[in-house]
């Protein structure tokens, strides 16, 4: 059977603008990072797509190099549009990102016009779009002029394959430069997209304030430091979770200290009424230029777990006050 949206779609979820733009995102989005590969199980895949749409997730991100293999979450991405999602595409963000190492030689990676250019067509034909919302560098090229690397998204823009641009861990000064440069093109930089969670407090160092200063909107990327700020690991590693897998979540990042902050965290999400991973986008979401907390679920349990945050009471000062010692940098 087809699939049909639910009509109730936009009823619940809480939606933010990015930045000085018309973008606006729903608070919470969902990455397709892991989970969504050619290994991954295509029907849990599609259950997941879409429950979040019809809960409110309109935001789907994806890069080049998803996988695995590398590609192949656009390519089931593209397959779950043909299969129903597509006759919603007016109604979806869909972004992708070049940056990584994505094929050989020396334009499979970094910032080049060249790498970048052929990176979003090969990106739109495995999904089948003509467009994508938002093309992303995925990382700052200490090599590449920025002024090209900026131009290659200005062009993506021009050509009318990406609708916005955005930039993926960038330094809080070359961040500025590259909306300085973006705007002596005429395309405005959109959205930054930083790693930001209780472990790992990196973008407080100046970022946060510089995209404040400039108007640029945060879509913050691992809010739950990979399931390390949830119930996941509190009985071990589990089989079949990210770090039983140790490619991107080591099994060394499940230490004592870290399950003694994640207890004592729960402990205070508990008193809130909310679970660990509930009160950990409340809490990345207490910024007001962080326009979305971008999300990986690899259950429709987990996504509905999730969003329910977004019911979640305003933290108040005192209990900000009880999460800094146990917000610790370098946990996640
Ligand atoms: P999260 O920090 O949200 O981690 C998601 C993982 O946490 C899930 O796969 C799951 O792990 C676990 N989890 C989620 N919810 C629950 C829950 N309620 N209970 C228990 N466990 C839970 O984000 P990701 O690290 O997945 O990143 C999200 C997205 O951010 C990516 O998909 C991608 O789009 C983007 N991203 C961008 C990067 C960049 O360089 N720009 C880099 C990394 C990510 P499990 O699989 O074990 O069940």
């Amino acid at each position: 059977m087809s699939y049909e949206a639910s009509q109730s779609r936009y009823d619940n979820i809480k939606t933010r603008r990015v930045g000085h733009s018309g973008l606006i995102l729903p608070e919470i989005s969902l990455g397709l990072w892991h989970n969504f590969g050619s290994v991954d199980d295509f029907a849990n895949q599609k259950a997941i797509l879409h429950r979040a749409f019809d809960l409110g997730v309109f935001h789907f991100d994806l890069a080049n190099n998803y996988g695995p293999i590398p590609g192949s979450a656009e390519e089931n991405f593209g397959q779950h549009l043909r299969d129903g999602l597509a006759k919603y595409r007016d109604e979806l963000i869909i972004s992708s990102k070049a940056g990584y190492d994505m094929w050989p030689g020396p334009f499979g990676e970094w910032g080049s016009r060249k790498y970048l250019t052929a990176s979003l067509d090969q990106s739109l034909k495995r999904m089948g779009l003509e467009y994508v919302d938002i093309f992303y560098s995925h990382r700052f090229d200490p090599n590449t002029p920025l002024e090209e690397t900026m131009g290659a998204l200005a062009k993506a823009v021009h050509d009318g394959k990406a609708l916005y641009v955005g930039i993926s861990s960038y330094s809080p000064a070359d961040t500025a430069r590259a909306k300085e440069i973006l705007d002596g093109l005429g395309v405005p930089l959109t959205i930054h997209q930083p790693r930001y969670s209780m472990f790992d407090r990196t973008p407080e160092n100046g970022l946060l304030t510089e995209l404040e200063r400039i108007n640029v909107g945060a879509i913050v990327f691992s809010p739950l430091a990979q399931g390390l700020l949830t119930d996941r690991y509190f009985k071990g590693i589990p089989e079949g979770s990210r770090a039983s897998k140790a490619v991107f979540l080591k099994e060394n990042q499940v230490s004592e200290k870290y399950l003694t902050a994640a207890l004592a965290l729960n402990e205070l999400a508990a008193a809130r009424g909310q679970t660990l991973s509930q009160l950990a986008l409340s809490w990345v979401l207490r910024k007001g230029i962080v326009s979305s907390a971008l999300i990986g679920a690899s259950s429709v349990a987990q996504l509905e777990s999730n969003l329910a945050a977004l019911d979640s009471p305003t933290l108040t000062q005192s209990e900000l006050h009880a999460i800094e010692p146990l917000a610790i940098h370098g946990l996640g």
